[in-house]
């Protein structure tokens, strides 16, 4: 057989294969694909799983970088400075916040993401707001970040989104019931 005529043949079976389950099977086999936000964006390979312990996330950019490429940079002797935008990283939370509202006053979604949790845990100085994080969480998930659309998600699966005033629904679309 022929390599053309054994991949349509193998793509018959696929076919098959795929018409053959329910609905809900295809459902739930769909959607596993990792989003690009798991990709470093130095040496663009998928962080390894779970994602935060084998990366950092620098606020100075708004990029997650994988464990690798901190090694790599720290032996050539980049020290103190982010790894991909080369910020000097500072403990100062004063500072954090200052480049965390620089990123969202140009819009990036995952600066705004970011800032809700901050306001929902109320770290780098901030009081916790609850109700700030989800205005700030629905902002960032209309403008495509996954983070904000997991934590409203969570928020409502955990029923801390008050249902009366269905704060952050229209950003995630339908509400559970
Ligand atoms: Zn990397
Ligand atoms: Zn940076």
């Amino acid at each position: 057989m022929s390599d053309a005529s054994a991949q349509s043949a193998q793509a018959a079976v696929e076919s098959a294969d795929q018409a053959a389950r329910s609905p809900h099977q295809r459902l739930m086999a769909s959607g596993h694909e990792r989003p690009e936000g798991d990709r470093c964006p130095i040496c663009f390979d998928l962080i390894e799983l779970p994602v935060g312990p084998h990366s950092k996330f620098n606020v100075c950019c708004m990029k997650r970088v994988c464990d690798g490429c901190i090694l790599a940079a720290y032996r050539r002797g980049m020290n103190g400075l982010c790894e991909f935008c080369r910020t000097p990283f500072t403990n100062d939370n004063a500072s954090k916040l200052a480049m965390i509202q620089k990123r969202v006053s140009k819009g990036d979604a995952e600066a705004i993401s970011h800032l809700g949790d901050k306001n929902y845990n109320g770290e780098l100085g901030l009081t916790k707001d609850v109700s700030r994080a989800i205005e700030l969480w629905t902002e960032a998930a209309e403008l495509g970040s996954l983070d904000a659309h997991y934590q409203l998600g969570l928020m409502y699966c955990t029923a801390r989104v008050s249902r009366k005033t269905n704060q952050g629904a229209s950003a995630i679309g339908s509400r559970p019931q």
